[in-house]
């Protein structure tokens, strides 16, 4: 891996870029550019950006953004670098990096969280739970807030209290001509209302506002595992269940391989099997009855859905998807889980190419489904499951595998798509045309003019501007 400095940026320039920030400018001449480079996904451990600024406030970022536009770089911002796509690095370009930018202050009264433009999930949680509070987070701890709540937000509580994006009061955004835009209800609610599903598209987010909502410390959640065979039967006991099941609850089945944890015998470690793995937000006690109907459905290799901390849910995957691992998501929306396409996915189960490759069918509707279609940009609302291919793997030679299998699998399901999809679980490039409708796409690219005319940040699921190059 070589690491060149793009012949544009002189000493002096950075120099110059370094006495305008209080946070540190890093370059291929420094000891941390390597480690500063880096984001989640390993497939894109490559890129090599030109500098890499890591903002200490919003005062830097406007720098940043003001040093990229007058040297002709491209920008990629990095919130909690999670991005399948590898949207939060790039080559030969600036990486504005908000990961100093973590802070969270939780106003219990107000039921409020001001959180930094580079916090991650486990951040939020670590200071709401303090208070018995929460709000709609990843699956994973190490997800940045930003990127998933601009694209939406899919976690445990959704069906109770809404997307991400859907608790996403106000925000302050440094948008391309360096100003600081406050964005709410009151105030620019057309951006809100951009904020809430369209991406990274018009500006870099410094600071977002949400709701909070009593939660924990300790609920009712974790996951039954299943031998493989018994997948067609427990896709199709949670459809059914799925149609009737409260708010309370969200859940999802998972086509996978066992991870080799305590908790699942070790002579099942590493074989396929199926997983329900849920939450309740409700009262513990009631938890055991909300699932009854599904888990009976076969005998299983292990359960451990019952009482654990929020906190713990909330960490519970993470030591499966840890940093620097390659990865590629594909997803789409569906508009029903029919027999056929169980079958299918049963299937396709069976010829994943590693032990990390997952089918995941999400289970929606709930609060998710009542926001108004138009409401947000979020593109689609009434799709009952959101079915997402997820694979990861560690010897870069193994990649074309795994894409091509999770393609395949999103592919054996397009006569049960709606035709759209999350853009968060898009490991592609290119996709935002088809993913929102036609509506929500036009409002986008009427917002992008206004905002972003020029495309200073289409480095994400770009939404082009109308008047880009005129
Ligand atoms: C292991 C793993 C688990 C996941 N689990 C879930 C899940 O449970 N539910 C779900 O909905 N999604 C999930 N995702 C997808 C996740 O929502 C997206 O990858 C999301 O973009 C990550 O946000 P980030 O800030 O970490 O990413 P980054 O890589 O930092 O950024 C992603 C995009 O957002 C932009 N961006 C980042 N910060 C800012 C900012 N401050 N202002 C403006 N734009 C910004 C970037 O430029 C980029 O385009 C998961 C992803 C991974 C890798």
């Amino acid at each position: 891996m070589s690491h060149t400095i793009a012949p544009i940026l002189g000493e002096a320039t950075i120099q110059e870029l370094r006495e305008s920030v209080r946070g540190q400018v890093i370059t291929p001449g420094d000891a941390s550019y390597g480690e500063a480079c880096q984001i989640w996904n390993g497939a894109y451990q490559d890129r090599r950006p030109a500098v890499v600024v890591q903002c200490a406030g919003a005062a830097d970022v406007i720098a940043a953004v003001g040093f990229a536009r007058s040297h002709g770089l491209p920008i990629a911002v990095r919130g909690g670098g999670h991005s399948v796509a590898g949207f939060s690095t790039c080559d030969d370009g600036i990486m504005i990096d908000l990961s100093p930018m973590r802070g969270v202050d939780v106003d219990p009264v107000s039921r409020r969280a001001v959180v930094g433009g580079g916090a991650v999930w486990a951040d939020v949680d670590h200071e709401t739970q303090v208070h018995g509070l929460a709000t709609t987070g990843g699956l994973v701890s190490s997800t940045g807030v930003a990127g998933f709540t601009l694209g939406g937000g899919i976690g445990w509580t959704m069906r109770k209290f809404g997307l991400a994006c859907d608790n996403l009061v106000a925000a302050d955004v440094v948008t391309a001509d360096g100003q600081i835009v406050h964005a709410s209800e009151s105030e620019n609610a057309d951006l809100l209302w951009g904020l809430r599903g369209g991406g990274g598209n018009f500006g870099i987010v410094t600071r977002f506002e949400f709701g909070l909502h009593p939660l924990g410390p300790v609920i009712y959640a974790g996951a039954v595992f299943y031998p493989a065979e018994d997948a067609f039967d427990l896709l199709r006991a949670f459809r059914a269940w799925s149609a009737g099941a409260p708010d309370e609850v969200t859940a999802l089945v998972n086509l996978t391989s066992a991870p080799p944890l305590p908790v699942i015998p070790e002579e099942w470690h590493g074989r396929k099997v199926v997983a329900l793995v849920a939450a309740s937000s409700g009262p513990v006690d009631e938890g055991p009855a909300l699932f009854g109907g599904i888990t009976d459905v076969a005998e299983p290799i292990a359960d451990v859905l019952g009482p654990m901390p929020y906190k713990f849910l909330q960490t519970l995957l993470d030591p499966l998807w840890p940093s620097g691992i390659h990865a590629y998501f594909k997803a789409t929306n569906l508009a029903r889980l029919d027999d056929q396409l169980v079958d299918r996915l049963c299937k396709a189960h069976q010829t994943a190419p590693g032990p990390q490759c997952e089918i995941h069918v999400h289970q929606m509707g709930g609060a998710v489904a009542r926001v108004g279609a138009g409401a947000s940009a979020f593109p689609e609302r009434s799709m009952p499951f959101v079915l997402n291919a997820v694979t990861g793997w560690h010897d870069p030679a193994a990649r074309s595998a795994h894409t091509d299998w999770a393609r395949a699998v999103i592919g054996a399901a397009s006569e049960a798509s709606t035709g759209r999809a999350y853009v968060n679980f898009l490991g592609d490039a290119g996709a935002a045309q088809s993913s929102y409708s036609e509506d929500a796409y036009t409002r986008l690219v009427a917002l992008k003019d206004k905002y972003d005319p020029t495309n200073v940040f289409r480095l994400n699921q770009n939404i082009e501007p109308s008047m880009a190059g005129s």
